[in-house]
């Protein structure tokens, strides 16, 4: 089973997709991090993107569809992904879904964490004090939180065609929206 997880900064992504891993036995692919991990790493990628990420902008398709495809390509997490971050836009969309089809894998189930601007900017507050991300700063996530808003309706379209999209509401304590999510999949494991 391949998972997408979307919603704005903020949602709670990663912690749901934490639980995920640990229920289902998947591995978690959160672009942000690898990205994140480049720049702790001083790597060239690193450096080459420390500014776009602190200032809230998204970094090429490139960059990060390089990054996905080694771990499709990989036996080792062969349906066995959740990618939390990643598509960011219609294109990321469309090329997840091809390298996917090269290795004969395909997305079972997009998850849609819907929450409100004003959530996500105390949650952001929280989050800023917990791990000190240069980009969880208001001014920037308010920003981050608009351009996501711009950017999802096509790849909720692009969900939807293909009946994969379900919608959980975010705004829920952390363990009802896990429970949620944990229904939605097992009822599509049948
Ligand atoms: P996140 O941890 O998902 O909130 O991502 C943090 C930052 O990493 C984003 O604001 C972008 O700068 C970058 N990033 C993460 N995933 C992507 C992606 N799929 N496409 C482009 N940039 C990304």
């Amino acid at each position: 089973m391949n998972i997408v997880i979307f919603g704005p900064p903020g949602a709670g992504k990663g912690t749901q997709a934490n639980l995920l891993v640990k229920k289902f036995k998947l591995h978690q692919l959160s672009t942000g991090e690898l990205l994140r991990k480049e720049i702790s790493n001083n790597t060239d990628l690193g450096l080459k993107i420390s500014s776009i990420i602190s200032s809230g902008n998204l970094v090429s398709d490139n960059i990060v569809g390089n990054l996905i495809e080694k771990y499709i390509s990989n036996e080792m997490y062969k349906n066995r992904l959740i990618f939390d971050g990643y598509p960011r836009n219609l294109t990321q969309a469309k090329y997840l879904e091809s390298l996917l089809i090269k290795n004969n894998q395909k997305i079972d189930i997009a998850l849609k964490l819907t929450v409100g601007l004003e959530t996500i900017k105390s949650r952001i507050t929280e989050r800023k004090n917990l791990e000190k991300r240069t980009d969880d700063d208001e001014v920037v996530a308010v920003k981050r939180f608009k351009d996501y808003e711009n950017n999802i309706k096509p790849i909720i379209d692009f969900y939807k065609q293909s009946n994969l999209l379900k919608e959980v509401n975010g705004e829920a304590s952390v363990t009802k929206i896990s429970d949620e999510i944990s229904g939605l999949i097992d009822s599509i494991k049948g």
